[in-house]
């Protein structure tokens, strides 16, 4: 009798399984995953999503995630404002965060009476290294009338030394709501200047950049304007302003959501992380998306074996010390009074 119950509870396992690769599979089918590769995904994700269950929580992932994060556990999927804003809304008692530090650290100084887990410490940002307080203090002492707009790929100590955070989606809103003519605009080199040229005040600008959108170049997206005449070219504001020149949009992740969804053109270049063509090939399978491609080390440093003993052991519990966190919040809900 043992042996035939154990046999049935065997059966059902194996058929939970097999449902769950099929659900996988019908969401990532147009990114070519096959059913057996969704099959080896099923048995992580079934678990991890019965885990959030029990322990009443929420996963957030952003938009560079792997498919089997976007479609297999996120409950939310966006750019840093979307999942900004998600963050704070959420009654769940732990923000399982896919993303990289800067982000956890924004989910929790947004919630600090929550456990925000991270499921590896070596998801960093370059733009988020390029930068100390000491530096921005020296900025501030040499332009002492220029308040301070830090993008959000900050961490938490330089959010706490500005005025008010933005993100690519918002960058110019920020920096337009700003007092006086002057803002010290950081740490991103390329978007600042990118947004130098849309507005009329006096940026003073850090030298950080991303790796990533630092590879694309204008000859690459012209020798694919060449191959697809009819091709439109979305580029992120952390390109450099020659790639931005040649592009016929520039702006964060959701702003190329936006422009594909309401956009007729069947034809699309991403010149942004890897992970977006992803997403979106998913999500609009009737279009066609070309890209060079790059892929962030430091957002790929997440991945399904280490979501589960993340929520497993919670572990790496994100911290923010009070002080800094009660000054960076100020910063980030001035970023989300401002809105998109
Ligand atoms: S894509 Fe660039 S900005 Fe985004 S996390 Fe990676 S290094 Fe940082």
């Amino acid at each position: 009798m043992k042996a035939t119950a154990q046999l049935r509870q065997e059966i059902d396992g194996a058929d939970g399984i097999l449902q769950e690769a099929r659900r996988l599979h019908s969401k990532m089918r147009h990114l070519d995953y096959s059913l057996s590769e969704s099959l080896a995904f099923a048995p992580f994700t079934l678990r991890i999503n019965e885990l959030k269950r029990q322990k009443k929580a929420v996963i957030l992932a952003h938009n560079y995630q792997r498919p089997e994060i976007l479609f297999g556990i996120a409950d939310f999927v966006g750019d840093s404002y979307g999942l900004s804003v998600e963050a704070k809304k959420t009654n769940a008692d732990i923000i399982l965060f896919c993303g990289v530090k800067f982000m956890a650290e924004t989910a929790k100084i947004l919630n600090p009476h929550k456990k925000v887990l991270i499921p590896s410490l070596e998801a960093g940002c370059s733009l988020a290294e390029s930068i100390t307080v000491q530096d921005v203090r020296e900025l501030k002492a040499k332009h002492p009338n220029a308040p301070v707009v830090s993008y959000v790929n900050t961490y938490a100590d330089i959010k706490a030394e500005s005025d008010a955070c933005c993100t690519s989606a918002n960058a110019l809103k920020v920096i337009e709501a700003m007092p006086g003519n002057e803002v010290i605009f950081l740490p991103d080199v390329y978007m600042a200047k990118n947004l130098q040229k849309l507005t009329k005040k006096k940026l003073h600008y850090w030298s950080g950049k991303c790796i990533v959108h630092d590879t694309f170049t204008r000859e690459q997206v012209l020798e694919y304007r060449r191959a697809y005449p009819d091709i439109k070219v979305l580029s992120h504001l952390e390109c450099t302003s020659s790639v931005i020149g040649v592009s016929d949009m520039a702006g964060g992740t959701s702003d190329m959501y936006n422009y594909i969804k309401n956009n007729s053109a069947k034809r699309f270049m991403l010149v942004t992380e890897c992970g977006m063509s992803d997403l979106l090939r998913a999500r609009f399978p009737e279009k066609e998306f070309i890209t060079p491609c790059s892929v962030c080390p430091y957002m790929k440093k997440i991945n399904i074996e280490n979501v589960l003993w993340a929520l497993e052991s919670g572990k790496f519990e994100v911290k923010v010390p009070d002080e800094t966190r009660a000054k960076a919040q100020r910063a980030l809900e001035r970023m989300i009074g401002v809105g998109k």
